[in-house]
């Protein structure tokens, strides 16, 4: 198996090249070439001494993901990418750009075990977990893109990394927190604790494994219900971790990293929008360092849901408020182009 660069931090790529039997000028040149240049191939590292990259080219994986196919928004402000992993399959990862920042919407697993009822990627099911290196690889992907764009002297960055598009991060626990070790590398992407959110469907366990740990990352819980009933009817993993469980998780959660959790709530109209479920969030909600990110649903061909108009959401957001609680209507920003997690794959597969 050749050394996926990547999924190594920046620690073990100097003892790895250390262990190839070259300098470590040479690996913290390597290291800029994956993190500060964003290089797709070994051709793109001239200063590189050629023994160095005969070694790389025969132990090693540079890992960038090749573009299988890219859509962007009619807005200007999405671009979506379908990228290629080494065995083929497809993943999906978005660069999104909001009041100017950038922020990258990475996949960590091709497809996803946790068959939510609207989702296109668990409406598809379960292909395999990403490696590191291929979580890693999307973000630097992004920061590549963001070079190509610059027009000026000044090097754009991107600013926050989000574990939001296909999978179920806390299923891949591992793999992703490596990748968010490597990616906060002040040396080398530099996303900070305060820049990498992850999005969990409620895995209790990992939740509890990220307090104990005191992760370095922020978390959002997908809640779109705030009864176990209604959750159970759209979140099917509800069953195994039921809601009152996961609020536990939640408040030691809290408790353990001083930090406030978001809950996303995807709005559907006629299902989970109205005052009546505003008011039972308000209720579960209130007092917890809590924020409530509200998504109208994206339509998918396997779920027959419309989303919420923006009256409905004004008025959730009201009632929220008497609760005390802050929220934000996350705009459908490139639904245009199926920018929803999972429906570019689907497409693709269709
Ligand atoms: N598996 C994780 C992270 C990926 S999904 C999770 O479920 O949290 C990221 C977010 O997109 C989740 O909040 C999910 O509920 C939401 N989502 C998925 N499909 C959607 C759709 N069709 N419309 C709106 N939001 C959707
Ligand atoms: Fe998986 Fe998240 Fe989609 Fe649910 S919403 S199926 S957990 S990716």
């Amino acid at each position: 198996m050749p050394v996926s660069l990547y999924g190594l931090t920046r620690a073990e790529l100097a003892a790895q090249v250390a262990a190839w039997g070259f300098s470590p000028v040479h690996a913290a040149r390597l290291w800029r070439y994956l993190y500060w240049e964003c290089a797709k191939s070994l051709e793109a590292m001239p200063k590189l001494p050629g023994k160095v990259r005969a070694k790389l080219a025969a132990e090693a994986s540079l890992g960038a993901l090749p573009i299988a196919r890219e859509l962007h928004s009619s807005d200007g402000f999405t671009r979506k990418f379908l990228l290629e992993l080494a065995d083929g399959r497809k993943i999906e990862t978005v660069l999104m750009r909001f009041t100017g920042r950038v922020t990258a919407c990475v996949s960590s697993q091709a497809g996803c075990a946790m068959g939510c009822v609207f989702c296109a990627t668990g409406q598809a099911g379960f292909e395999r977990h990403l490696e590191a290196g291929e979580i890693v690889a999307q973000a630097v992907h992004v920061n590549r893109i963001l070079r190509a764009e610059r027009t000026g002297s000044a090097i754009p960055r991107l600013r926050n990394v989000v574990l939001m598009g296909q999978g179920e991060p806390l299923h891949n626990y591992e793999a992703v927190m490596r990748a968010a070790a490597i990616l906060r590398d002040p040396n080398g992407l530099s996303l900070g604790p305060d820049r990498i959110t992850l999005s969990t469907v409620g895995v209790v366990p990992g939740i509890r494994r990220l307090a104990a740990e005191r992760a370095g990352v922020h978390l959002a819980v997908s809640l779109h219900a705030a009864t176990q009933e209604e959750r159970a009817a759209l979140v099917p993993v509800a069953r195994r971790w039921p809601l009152d469980e996961l609020m536990a998780a939640c408040r030691e959660y809290s408790a353990a990293t001083g930090r406030r959790i978001f809950y996303e709530w995807t709005l559907i109209a006629g299902r989970n929008d109205g005052p009546e479920q505003a008011h039972a969030v308000g209720r579960l909600l209130r007092g917890m360092p809590a924020q409530v990110n509200l998504i109208p649903l994206n339509p998918t061909g396997g779920y027959a849901g419309e989303p919420a108009d923006r009256t409905a959401a004004r008025r959730f957001q009201d009632v929220l408020t008497e609760y005390g609680l802050p929220s934000t209507v996350r705009q459908r920003r490139g639904i245009d182009i199926a920018a929803g997690c999972g429906q570019l794959a689907g497409a693709a597969r269709a």
